[in-house]
């Protein structure tokens, strides 16, 4: 069997920093050398710690952001970083609070979200996540696997506790509820809500003030991040912290400017497939012009067109009945 190595990155093929930020865990696993257009992430030592609610920070710049929960219980993680930003990381969670990581909580499976698993599991956190990282690497079990290697993932890096629905943790005060939400970013996105905090954290499903990134090869899909986002301004208020992957902490406004942006771009995307346009036509109509000033800000990680390529991706791959 031929192992395509690209295919172990789908972004990589979108975009060479993409594939850096979200290759799943399985490429690291698997692949010492990143592809060949891709430097490896340096390693980070200096992180932006955030109190967003009491008990409740966020840590940016670890790869995607980091949500630590913190009380009398101890600590609660949602999303590790990258593994080479693990010592970093470890160190800003034990200045916010000296008590034992006891959970993690992975949103999907991504390298620049889980990558750190394996450390804090090594210091006696049980990591929880969907049931397809098992034996997936986060991917759609129905999708047709890019390669041999998409079943394999490191295991101190797996999820221990499964779920394929839903789970809370009762802990420090407060109930978190993190709800699997199908094929949005990745097959495998679970949604975090904080009851009493009021904070919801969207890993990729959300990427504030920025174009998102589709993993449409990991069972990703707009119609699926569209109904995530919905679901979530449904439970959330004008006071709720809302958590993205990336970007800096956000409300329901702006989660509401996004979802209108995404149905829109999506609407745009479709017609134009519907006529038969290929995805270099489609490009050049802009179809985010309305929006790049707002969301295609120069250094953001996702272009416009690379925005564009993913949603094109995953409208033409339905239309011919993938
Ligand atoms: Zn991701």
């Amino acid at each position: 069997m031929t192992v395509n190595r690209s295919g172990l990155t789908s972004c990589g093929r979108a975009l060479a920093v993409l594939a850096t930020l979200c290759a799943p865990i399985v490429a690291y696993a698997q692949t010492p050398a990143p592809p060949s257009t891709v430097d490896p992430p340096e390693p980070v030592t200096e992180l932006r710690v955030q109190d967003v609610r009491p008990g409740v920070h966020v840590i940016a710049g670890a790869g995607g952001n980091v949500v630590v929960w913190s009380g009398a219980d101890g600590i609660v993680l949602v999303d590790t970083g990258l593994a080479t930003s693990s010592a970093a990381l470890v160190d800003a969670v034990t200045r916010i609070s000296a008590a034992p990581v006891k959970f993690v909580i992975v949103t999907h499976g991504h390298a620049d979200h889980a990558g750190g698993n394996e450390a804090f599991a090594h210091k006696g956190a049980v990591v929880i996540g969907h049931e397809s990282l098992r034996e997936h690497g986060g991917r759609d079990p129905a999708a047709p696997a890019a390669n041999a290697e998409a079943s394999a993932i490191t295991l101190a890096s797996r999820p221990v506790l499964t779920t394929l629905d839903a789970i809370a943790l009762h802990l420090n005060g407060d109930r978190l509820d993190a709800v699997h939400v199908a094929d949005a970013h990745t097959a495998s996105d679970i949604v975090m809500r904080w009851n009493e905090a009021d904070v919801v954290a969207l890993g990729d499903i959300y990427w504030s003030g920025q174009y998102p990134y589709i993993d449409v090869e990991s069972g990703g899909s707009l119609a699926g991040m569209v109904a995530a986002v919905e679901g979530t301004l449904a439970r959330s208020n004008a006071r709720t912290v809302v958590v993205p992957g990336h970007g800096p902490v956000s409300n329901r406004a702006e989660l509401a400017a996004y979802r209108d942006m995404l149905v829109a771009v999506g609407r745009k995307v479709r017609e134009a497939v519907e006529t038969g346009m290929g995805i270099e036509d489609i490009l050049g109509t802009r179809p985010t012009a309305e929006f790049d000033a707002k969301f295609g800000r120069p250094g953001a990680i996702v272009a416009p067109e690379e925005f564009v390529r993913s949603v094109y991706r995953d409208l033409a791959s339905r239309r011919t009945g993938r």
